[in-house]
């Protein structure tokens, strides 16, 4: 019996996270832990200088689920270390409502959570719904995440990567097929608004809309316009291997060698 962690870094009120692990159950026992509250935006944030509380509850449909006042990260990190009885095979992280694209992954606490698994040498998903709004079906997104579970569980999968998925907000024959891309970019007119609260003192807004822009053949954000799944692999190393031989040829002026050791 293979063990599949949830999370949804939306938390535990969740309404996607009933389809998912009905979804999931075809592919293993699943287990359910998210945070009590909405942690959207938290990336991969641990916490440190605290407890950490995980208490059962019960899904709306009285699935048994578990919920911590730590962040989606601390979800995975509990399950792996010893809240789990067995580390699970899998992780899968959402279905979170509102895509994470492109560079937005920087931020995102779903694919936080994905990486987290990664780190953990756990096979991993992030999956997200291109829409926000209250009466959403993560139907065919949990449906497509099960297919990936299948076969990631079945064919094996590289420890050092997870797979980023976003799925058209539309009935499943009404998407348009699946793409294997690349991140793209998003960009935001994100604006700092300063207004005063009751007693004079300044307080500010930080943010604003996505803006449209045309979107490069071959990512994420293409795909996602375009009407179709798409499944981006990423991988943690962040190293710009191109930088490290140019940072070679600096004059460092530095009493000790500056050494460059990758190829
Ligand atoms: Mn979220």
């Amino acid at each position: 019996m293979k063990h599949i962690l949830v999370t949804n870094d939306d938390g535990i009120e969740s309404d996607a996270l009933a389809p998912l692990a009905d979804a999931l159950s075809a592919c293993g026992q699943v287990h359910i832990i998210a945070p009590e509250r909405n942690w959207s935006g938290a990336s991969h944030s641990i916490t440190l200088f605290r407890p950490l509380r995980c208490r059962r509850t019960e899904l709306r449909d009285g699935r048994e689920a578990f919920m911590t006042d730590g962040s989606p990260t601390d979800c995975v990190r509990l399950a792996v270390l010893g809240f789990l009885r067995q580390k699970p095979d899998l992780v899968v992280s959402g279905v979170n409502r509102g895509a994470n694209l492109g560079d937005d992954i920087t931020y995102s606490g779903t694919v936080a959570a994905a990486m987290e698994g990664v780190l953990s040498n756990i096979p991993s998903i992030a999956i997200s719904v291109g829409a926000f709004g209250a009466d959403l079906d993560f139907g065919p997104a949990s449906a497509f995440g099960a297919l990936l579970a299948r076969n990631m569980l079945e064919h094996g999968f590289p420890s050092d990567a997870l797979l980023n998925v976003n799925v058209p907000p539309a009935a499943a024959d009404e998407i348009d097929g699946i793409e294997v891309t690349r991140l793209g970019k998003r960009s935001y007119r994100d604006q700092l608004v300063e207004r005063l609260d009751p007693y004079g003192n300044p307080y500010y807004w930080v943010g604003g809309p996505a803006v449209s822009e045309e979107a490069e053949a071959g990512t994420d954000v293409a795909a996602l316009r375009a009407g179709k799944i798409s499944v981006t692999p990423i991988r943690l190393d962040l190293t710009d291997h191109d930088l490290i031989a140019r940072l070679a040829g600096w004059d460092w002026g530095w009493s000790s060698p500056v050494e460059v050791t990758a190829k």
